[in-house]
């Protein structure tokens, strides 16, 4: 059989299954698109939950770096890749996140799997949360190849995590997303901290999503924390921001660092740009109007998550209400297997500072009108 026949096959398998994806063309700047069939939508599935990608300053600041520095880094960062830029980027994030040090990745993906790879080896047991974004659950796969014992523990199970620690002899690891990519919900920090420095663990804390908090300060144990340039600072990219000493492993030994061209310096300016403004007042404005909006979907919600999901089970139904929202210029992706457990597919919808109130409250008029949330969900207006 010919590879070309092998993928038909693989192709006619998930179309049969109903998995089948494709990739739809959105010509988008902020929120707002147009379809490649002309029709006008709003996106409500981005993750640019500040809106920075399309704010000025950010934009302008990608412009001179491009005038600066050109369109590309041309190497990796250890052979001539490492812009001034990438520099000021790194102490700003490590700033921000209280660290000594901070270190910069072509992509959040490549910051989790070249980490948990780089810590891998005999005696290293690796614990990650069962709902883990995929790039961690990738990360684990290849530490697993390296001699690293890894284990899956149950959703937020502390005691289950604990289980797994107390029968560990060797130095171990625990990876857990902040906020979880499919549900929005959140990781308990302080327990998992607790956990592991009743154990020695190192935590990995991933911030992909942790536009809204949880924030911390001050955990009893060792901590990594990577995050992603992509999703609330607009820009492309990932980095960890940790220990000198630990970034400086990573210099030497992270293969996902080391083996790839560096960020292009006008990412890393942008992400610079929107660093600035999110840390400003004019950041916490945008910080205070995302919850607002979080809020009205998910009211009484302890954390506010800009993430929420709307279970609909099979996935002919998740993909039924999509369209229907579709019908209504609102675009919504279903979720489904294998991105989410069979039996939950979803709607997974993503707010942005970037949203109007009208643009939230159409929303919620028409998640309500097809069952999806419960009548009587507040209106904007009335917040
Ligand atoms: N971690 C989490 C929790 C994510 O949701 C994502 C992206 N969806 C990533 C890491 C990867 O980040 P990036 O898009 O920058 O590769």
């Amino acid at each position: 059989m010919s590879w070309t026949s092998w993928a038909q096959g693989r192709n006619a398998k998930a179309r049969e299954k109903r998995r089948w994806r494709q990739l739809r063309e959105l010509d988008v700047f902020g929120a707002r698109g147009t379809l490649h069939d002309g029709r006008r939508v709003v996106v409500f599935a981005a993750n640019d939950y500040l809106g920075l990608s399309a704010h000025p300053e950010v934009m302008a600041a990608a412009h001179r770096a491009i005038d600066e520095w050109g369109t590309g880094a041309g190497a990796s960062r250890l052979i001539t890749g490492s812009r001034p830029v990438h520099h000021e980027l790194e102490e700003n994030l490590a700033q921000w996140k209280q660290t000594e040090a901070a270190l910069v990745f072509p992509s959040g993906y490549s910051a989790n799997v070249g980490i948990l790879s780089a810590l891998a080896g005999p005696q290293v047991l690796i614990c990650s949360d069962e709902l883990n974004h995929a790039s961690i659950v990738d990360g684990c796969r290849l530490a697993a190849s390296l001699g690293a014992k890894t284990e899956l523990y149950r959703h937020n199970d502390i005691e289950a995590l604990e289980g797994l620690l107390g029968s560990w002899a060797g130095r171990s690891v625990v990876v857990t997303d902040s906020v979880f990519s499919m549900d929005g919900d959140a990781a308990p920090l302080s327990e998992l901290a607790s956990a592991c420095a009743r154990h020695g663990a190192l935590l990995l804390v991933d911030e992909a999503h942790a536009v809204l908090g949880p924030y911390f300060s001050g955990l009893p144990c060792e901590v990594l924390r990577i995050g992603t340039l992509s999703k609330a600072l607009g820009s492309q990219g990932g980095f960890v921001a940790c220990s000198t000493e630990m970034a400086q492993m990573l210099v030497n030994r992270c293969r996902s660092f080391i083996y790839t061209t560096a960020l292009a310096p006008s990412s890393a300016a942008a992400a610079l740009a929107a660093l600035r403004v999110l840390r400003s007042p004019e950041g916490a404005s945008l910080l205070a109007q995302l919850e607002g909006y979080s809020r009205r979907l998910l009211p009484g919600r302890r954390l506010a998550s800009p993430i929420v999901p709307l279970i609909t089970g099979s996935e002919e139904a998740a993909l039924k209400a999509s369209e229907a929202l579709l019908e209504m210029s609102l675009f919504v992706p279903a979720v489904r297997p294998p991105s989410v457990p069979p039996g939950t597919s979803r709607l997974r919808v993503s707010l942005s500072a970037a949203h109007t109130d009208d643009e939230v409250e159409l929303l919620v008029k028409s998640l309500v009108q097809l069952d999806l949330l419960p009548v009587g969900t507040p209106s904007a207006r009335l917040l």
